[in-house]
């Protein structure tokens, strides 16, 4: 793993089974939401099923900006007010830093946004004028790893475990961690929630998803009303270092943070449903960045994220007393700080800006029309999956696919293809030796054992 850093040990009361608020998930969302709820007087606790900063989070860039790609061309009237959130996390984000005093190597570097394309410039200068008319200055920028673009600085880059670890060091005294408790589902009972989980049932009265995907359909429906995007980063050495962060505006990405003396790239970005040979991906980015940077990348890694059919994160409740963040289309640093700070006011019944933007209940045409695109997505990955043609061979039990897998060591693996979240059929990952879900992003190791949600289950191997 690229990004590495020491948490604090928490040692709370670890019997305690009986919250106000229960928060899903210890990434930048559900540390925040900790953060500012730790002083509220309510008994929080966060529940995850792996450790603290394991999730999206520790395989991000972490580049922290409100130049987000053409993102204000996009979203028409709701731009000044989305431009505004982004502001405004930025500063929740500084003040957090210099009131815990965090060292997370936060260094404030101008952003900047680029097209490699010429028939892409005009969005250039569109998102200019746009930010113009929110009274931004942004400059021209032109080197040779970006040609031509525009550029603002009041942007930041920051090392995001270490981040999460100064969040965990301010909550440790007010707020009990449970590592490895994988939540499985979360039911109403009279006034308050049931959570079983791989520990055991907790109990509490609020709670927050803040588990990345939402582990449930219902209530809301998110996978009908969000995709998965993928996305692969190389690091490696370089000599030529930049000051700046940069992304691209055309079909393929180019996305540049720098880091000490290594340079981070993410490129090949896709709808996960739309390419399913993941591993035949990770090779191709490992090409491009020899390419760019005339080097082979010393880390490849890839990650993923959520996006919403109108692109607006869904930050807010869900239920009187269920709360979610989700949905941040790769700026989870920003959108997550946003996303605690707002849960924490809406649990305390304080006044809360963004709500009607953010609504994770919102209907509007966008996400109602690319609802139905998203479904034939699913139908198409779906059927893919069918014939894909990989080292294991596939065969079908009393109807069911399953697979046979022969490793290195020549053990053999057999198990049931069928995605345990919503029945997905998953492929072989050949890169990492994982099964994904080409749907909704679940994997899991070679025996089936469960590495990442969705899902909560691992594969029968039946
Ligand atoms: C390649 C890439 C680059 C990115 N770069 C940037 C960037 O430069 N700037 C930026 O702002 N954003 C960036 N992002 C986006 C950002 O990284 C994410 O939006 C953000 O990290 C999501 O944080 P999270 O807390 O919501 O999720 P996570 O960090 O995934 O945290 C969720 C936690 O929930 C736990 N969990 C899941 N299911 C359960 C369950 N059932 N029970 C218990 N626990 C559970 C997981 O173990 C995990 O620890 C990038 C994303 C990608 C894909």
């Amino acid at each position: 793993m690229f990004w590495k850093a020491k948490f604090p040990i928490n040692s709370l009361n670890y019997n305690e089974k009986f919250f106000d608020v229960i928060i899903i998930g210890a990434g930048i969302t559900g540390l925040s939401t900790a953060y500012y709820l730790k002083d509220s007087g309510l008994k929080v606790a966060i529940l995850d099923q792996g450790k603290v900063g394991s999730g999206i989070t520790c395989k991000t860039t972490a580049k922290i900006t409100f130049l987000q790609g053409d993102i204000y061309q996009k979203l028409g009237s709701r731009s000044k007010e989305y431009y505004q959130s982004q502001k405004d996390a930025i500063w929740e984000i500084l003040q957090i830093i210099e009131k815990e005093d965090i060292s997370c190597e936060l260094e404030q570097v101008p952003s900047i946004l680029f097209s490699l394309e010429e028939k892409n410039n005009y969005k250039i200068e569109l998102e200019k004028k746009i930010l113009e008319s929110f009274d931004e200055r942004p400059f021209i920028v032109e080197n040779d790893k970006i040609q031509s673009g525009i550029g603002i600085s009041n942007s930041y880059v920051f090392h995001p475990l270490k981040f999460l670890s100064g969040l965990s060091l301010s909550i440790s005294t007010t707020v009990p961690i449970f590592e490895n408790t994988l939540v499985t589902e979360i039911r109403k009972e009279n006034s308050n929630y049931i959570l079983s989980t791989s520990r055991g049932v907790f109990h509490a009265r609020d709670v927050v998803i803040a588990c990345h995907y939402p582990f449930f359909l219902l209530p809301n429906l998110f996978p009908v009303r969000t995709y998965v995007q993928r996305e692969y980063v190389n690091a490696a050495k370089v000599l030529d270092i930049g000051k700046y962060s940069a992304i691209n505006v055309d079909e393929d990405l180019h996305s540049i943070r720098y880091y000490q003396d290594y340079v981070l790239y993410g490129s090949n970005r896709h709808r996960l449903t739309s390419q399913i040979d993941f591993g035949k991906h990770y090779e191709k980015s490992r090409k491009e960045f020899k390419q760019y940077f005339g080097k082979i990348p010393s880390y490849t890694w890839d990650n993923q994220d959520i996006v919403s059919h109108d692109l607006l994160p869904m930050i807010g409740r869900v239920e009187q007393h269920l709360f979610i963040g989700t949905a941040y289309r790769g700026w989870g640093m920003t959108n997550g700080v946003l996303a605690g700070k707002m849960i924490a006011n809406l649990v305390l019944h304080k006044s809360c800006s963004y709500v009607s933007l953010f609504d994770p209940k919102r209907i509007n045409f966008s996400m109602f029309s690319n609802s139905f695109i998203g479904l034939f997505h699913y139908m198409k990955a779906y059927t893919d999956s069918f014939f894909q043609k990989n080292n294991p061979s596939y065969v079908r039990i009393h109807g069911v696919a399953h697979a046979i897998y022969e490793d290195e060591e020549h053990e053999i693996h057999k198990v049931c293809l069928v995605c345990p979240h919503m029945k997905c059929q998953l492929v072989f990952n050949s890169y990492d030796k994982t099964w994904d879900c080409p749907c909704h992003g679940s994997r899991f190791l070679l025996d089936g054992t469960l590495l990442k949600g969705p899902a909560t289950k691992s594969l029968s191997k039946k």
